[in-house]
């Protein structure tokens, strides 16, 4: 005995793994096998192979199932539904290939349906239009339905189940305008200006059955395919996507495209994708964590490659399709912006506008932002930037009873360093953008951060780390939405805001599609950042913020301004809109002032009984500046017709302001017949200075008081050199330049020897790309000196009140400017000289940028620049990239360079654009770039600037003097001066309050009943808004005099005017104490 029995008893191996290979089987080649996929679904020479030839099953374009007839609307007007649909228009034939055009016309079709019999059974039909421009879809009795974008963008509208009974006729219109999303550019290329002489091509008006099989499978394909290319090489999950994806497309070809072959490549995608991306359930499943939250919406500027009138269009055509959308996918969320849009929608699309309200009642709808519009934040004023929010808001709440927490600007230049701390007196703590995706200099380091003011106030900041707000909704927005996230340490989670803009209409629903499927992804394989449909942009920072307040994360901080790192020519390029913008918000910050004291006067005393608070005038005003504040408006980027759109504002601004200001004057007893005697010399009285300012304002030196010392004088040394002098300073101007400058105070030289201050220079000015948005760095060595014309200086003014020289200086054949130097008698006390320079430019350039310069004495490595509410310090050298990446910047009224015990103030009148570069500064003047306005700033132009040395720091004189430089001193004749004086007196500080505290804004309480729009419920009681703020930077106490006004009670309020606390009022007024750099407004109530 021995192995042989231990050989029976042991197990037979009965494997069926053949013994033999049945054949040879070679290595995948990974590249090949994945660029196989594109056969499947591109436009090539496989397309009538592939899936795209299955999408549909039946096409009609005959005249007997769809019948064509337009009416061409006239002379590029923009009919209403009523009037394009009189019976007295003649509707003529059309036909799918006809033209037409030319750009921005309106041609309305009258579309008739009548379906075959076999078609009432069809699943899905749907219209196809395509004319590569713009339209709406509209019921046969006027209601708007849905917008379409040509150019494949958004071609369909489903045929509703009403349409679809057998040989009836159904009619639809179809409004169609001569745009596409971007305007009309010239050559394709989008900055360009308009071409007006665009056609368009109908090439699509079908009638299609939509095979929904092979359309679900389409995007599982697409998303699969996606999958395979763009998971990296080393996982899994993409070698598993690619088989899947290959697995697909044989068997397709194996059932040649049929249906039931069609059922079976979707469920082999099951196997990636789930089985629930047909539907919303898809988010059912793993609900924890979702990190990227995709939120719908459909950025419309406001004007930009097209005028306001196409904007209005283009919101009703976009939001109706966001209805239609809304119903259709259940978890589809869509955000719009923009209070000034709604408005629009509201006054001109009725039902468009309940529709919309209906779906914001459903909570799918959803408002943000909290602006009139999305404005720029860089140059509007303080005071704009608090009406962007009062009148935002108040529109969200009247309208629909709630108020927005997002402060929403996902395309704006550049962020202002107060605007946190306004954010958060307006009832918003949460901000989003992405802009500074865009700087071409340094890569922004944070995604989600606590973004702090120059007051030490917060918002929560986030940054799509997709860096767009238009995304497509790819698998590539959704993983970049991760591999992009530069805050992962403190918080994984992002917004993904996904939507064609301008005029695309918003998401699509194949966006929605590929989201599902994305998720799907998630849910089954992984490696894919899991994605939702955010519920809204508020839950995300809900959770954001309640983990921040529960100290699960701590977010990094960032101070002061998000200086965007491109787009810098905005500061000066169409000088005229920038002035309008100035003069607009000084003259309501005088109406408002003068309107509210002549409302508060003792029973009207001075007269004017019946005066009452202009509220309908000053809202026009006010929405009609800041509608032109807009991101493309103010900033200069918009087309030429946009212009054309806010020069017409402006001057009804202006208009409607002159008499305001009219009446105003006249209900405070001004100019009365009383007065009026003065020059006859019957009565008593004098001529008053109307006192706007936060401070009582000293009259026009007048030569009686002036001392021999301070008057002003001027002598002529040469044919080319004059000196001006007064008290404070020797000014010796030769060719228009100043070569020196004596304070005679302080005993020092202003401008280093040889140098010459107030130089004109000119710059080549060509940017990389976006010409009137840009000016890039390298234009400044081309910096060139502009001579004055040889003998052209002479004296034009010589009084011992103001002495002036006015120069010439050609800058080429057509193009000129006039410089007049001026100085004014000094005063012999506490007041400040300046040196003033009015220019008058004639300019007629190409690609050519003017500034004026400013050598001083003056040393320092930061300078100083009025912003809103307060004072930003740049850097004046280039250490760093991040210094250097500001070599142009904003300001407002002043630009100071100081070191110790000396500065220099540069003020200006109607300019936003400076740079200082060591000891140099220099004021940008004009620009001339050719797209997308090609006659952007050509013409005449007038603007002023002054130079304000000042022995000592930088403090409240420069301040005053931004100001006062730019209020024009009104005087008018009053019978009893001192009685109007002593109302002016009213809200301003008593002389020992802090000297940083400016009163900037007086106006009446928004719901006051005689001085309320009514937009929401007045209420009883007359109250005055006084808004204060600190402008220096400290911590600074005073007390804001009442005058002969009787205050009752005073409150401590935010923006919107909501009560924040009691505030200490005695008979004469209120004490207050701000932060540094503090805005705090205070409402009164009047006894
Ligand atoms: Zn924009």
């Amino acid at each position: 005995m021995g192995g042989d029995t231990n050989r029976a008893l042991a197990p037979t191996f009965s494997s069926t793994y053949p013994i033999h290979a049945p054949r040879p089987m070679g290595k995948q080649i990974h590249h090949i096998y994945r660029d196989r996929l594109s056969q499947f679904t591109n436009n090539g020479q496989y397309k009538q192979q592939s899936l795209l030839a299955r999408l549909y099953d039946g096409r009609l374009d005959s005249d007997k199932h769809i019948k064509l007839e337009v009416w061409h609307a006239p002379d590029l007007t923009r009919p209403t539904f009523k009037e394009a649909t009189s019976k007295k228009n003649e509707y003529v034939k059309a036909k799918k290939g006809d033209w037409f055009g030319p750009s921005w016309s309106t041609h309305w079709f009258r579309v008739t349906f009548s379906l075959p019999y076999e078609w009432t059974y069809k699943p899905c039909v749907e219209l196809h239009w395509d004319a590569n421009n713009e339209g709406m879809v509209w019921t046969e009795d006027g209601k708007p339905l849905q917008g379409l974008t040509g150019g494949g963008e958004r071609v369909e509208w489903v045929v509703p189940l009403e349409f679809r009974d057998y040989d009836k006729e159904h009619v639809i219109y179809i409004e169609m305008a001569c745009n596409g999303m971007f305007g009309n550019p010239q050559g394709g290329d989008t900055i360009q200006p308009p071409d007006p002489n665009r056609y368009f091509r109908l090439d699509q008006a079908d009638l299609v059955s939509v095979n929904l099989d092979a359309r679900a499978l389409y995007y599982d394909f697409w998303i699969l395919g996606d999958a395979a290319r763009e998971f990296p090489e080393d996982s899994w999950q993409e070698h598993q996507a690619l088989q899947i994806c290959n697995e697909i497309m044989d068997c397709f070809i194996a059932g040649e495209g049929s249906r039931s072959c069609i059922q079976d490549c979707r469920e082999i995608a099951k196997k990636y994708l789930g089985s629930d991306v047909d539907s919303d359930k898809v988010y059912e499943k793993n609900t924890e964590h979702a990190i990227v939250n995709a939120i719908g919406n459909c950025h419309i500027d406001t004007c930009w490659l097209w005028p306001w009138a196409e904007t209005q269009r283009k919101i009703a055509r976009s939001w109706s399709s966001q209805c239609d959308l809304l119903d259709r996918y259940p978890e589809h969320r869509f955000v719009a912006s923009q209070a000034q849009q709604f408005k629009w929608l509201e006054q001109l699309y009725p039902d468009a506008w309940d529709r919309v309200k209906s779906h914001v009642k459903k909570g799918n709808f959803q408002t943000i932002g909290g602006s009139w519009v999305e404005h720029d934040t860089n140059m509007p004023s303080g005071e704009s930037l608090v009406r962007q929010f009062l009148y935002g808001q108040r529109f969200f709440e009247s309208r629909f009873g709630e108020r927005c927490k997002t402060f929403w600007l996902p395309d704006t230049f550049g962020y202002s360093t107060q605007l946190p701390q306004l954010c958060r007196l307006a009832g918003m703590n949460r901000f989003f953008t992405q802009k500074l995706s865009w700087n071409n200099i340094n890569n922004f380091p944070h995604t989600t951060f606590n973004w702090v003011s120059l007051d030490g106030s917060q918002v929560i900041c986030h940054m799509a780390p997709c860096e767009t707000y238009t995304a497509e909704a790819h698998f590539g927005d959704v993983s970049r939405s991760v591999s992009q996230h530069k805050s992962m340490d403190q918080d994984s989670t992002s917004l993904l805001p996904f939507g064609k803009g301008d005029g695309g209409g918003g998401p699509t629903f194949g966006m929605l599609e590929k989201l599902r499927r994305c998720r799907g992804i998630a849910n089954e394989v992984g490696l894919l950042p899991k994605v939702k449909v955010a519920e809204s942009t508020e839950d995300f920072f809900d959770r954001l913020e309640k983990r921040s307040a529960e100290g699960e994360t701590d977010l990094v901080t960032w101070y002061g301004e998000l200086y965007f790192e491109l787009h810098r020519g905005t500061y000066t390029t169409q000088a005229n809109n920038k002035r309008n913008n100035r003069k607009a918000e000084i003259l309501l910050h005088e109406i408002e002032y003068l309107a509210t004291l002549a409302t508060v006067q003792k029973e009207n005393a001075m007269g004017g009984g019946s005066y009452k608070y202009p509220k309908k005038d000053l809202d026009f005003m006010w929405e009609a500046v800041l509608l032109c504040q807009f991101h493309d408006c103010l900033p200069g980027s918009a087309i030429e017709m946009c212009y054309r759109d806010s020069d017409e504002l402006y001057a009804k601004v202006f208009k409607t302001g002159a008499k305001l200001m009219d009446d105003v004057v006249a209900a405070m007893g001004f100019e009365d017949e009383k007065a009026k005697m003065i020059d006859q010399g019957n009565g008593e009285g004098e001529n008053v200075l109307l006192q706007t300012l936060g401070w009582t304002r000293q009259p026009a030196i007048t030569t009686a008081f002036v001392s021999a010392r301070d008057t002003a004088r001027v002598r002529q040394i040469s044919e080319d050199v004059c000196v001006l002098e007064n008290g404070d300073f020797e000014v010796e101007v030769k060719d228009g330049v100043i070569t020196r400058l004596f304070d005679k105070k302080a005993k020092r030289e202003v401008v280093p020897k040889g140098q010459k201050m107030n130089q004109l220079v000119i710059f080549d000015d060509k940017p990389l790309y976006w010409q009137a948005w840009d000016v890039e760095v390298f234009h400044l060595r081309s910096r060139k000196e502009l001579k004055a014309e040889s003998g052209s200086m002479r004296i034009v003014s010589d009084g011992a009140e103001k002495v002036a020289v006015e120069t010439k200086t050609v800058i080429s054949e057509k193009s000129w400017v006039k410089t007049t130097i001026s100085l004014n008698a000094s005063s012999a006390g506490e007041g400040v000289s300046q040196i003033e320079v009015h220019a008058e430019v004639e300019w007629h350039e190409t690609m050519k940028f003017l500034k004026v310069e400013f050598p001083t004495t003056i040393t320092n490595t930061e300078a100083s620049y009025e912003t809103q509410f307060g004072i930003i310090r740049r850097p004046t050298h280039y250490n760093t990239t991040w210094d250097m990446a500001k070599f142009e910047v904003c300001c407002h009224k002043w630009a100071d360079l100081s070191e110790h015990g000396y500065g220099l103030s540069i003020l200006n009148d109607s300019k936003y654009g400076f740079a200082t570069a060591g000891n140099v500064m220099r004021l940008s003047l004009l620009r001339a770039p050719k797209a997308p306005d090609a006659h952007a700033d050509m013409g005449h132009h007038q603007m002023k600037w002054a130079i304000l040395p000042h022995v000592g720091a930088l403090d409240e004189r420069t301040v005053r003097a931004g100001m006062e430089f730019n209020v024009e001193k009104r005087t008018h004749k009053h019978a009893e001066p001192e009685m109007v004086k002593s109302l002016m007196g009213a809200f301003k500080l008593a002389e020992d309050s802090g000297k940083g505290l400016v009163v900037d804004t007086v106006k009446r309480g928004e719901d006051d009943e005689d001085a309320s729009n009514g937009d929401m419920p007045a209420k009883k009681g007359r109250h005055v808004i006084v808004r204060v703020y600190d402008s220096l930077g400290g911590m600074a106490r005073g007390t804001v005099l009442f005058g002969p006004v009787e205050v009752q009670k005073a409150w401590k309020c935010n923006l919107l005017e909501d009560i924040i606390e009691e505030a200490e009022v005695s008979s004469d007024g209120m004490e207050v104490e701000l932060r540094a750099f503090e805005v705090a407004s205070y409402k009164l109530l009047l006894a």
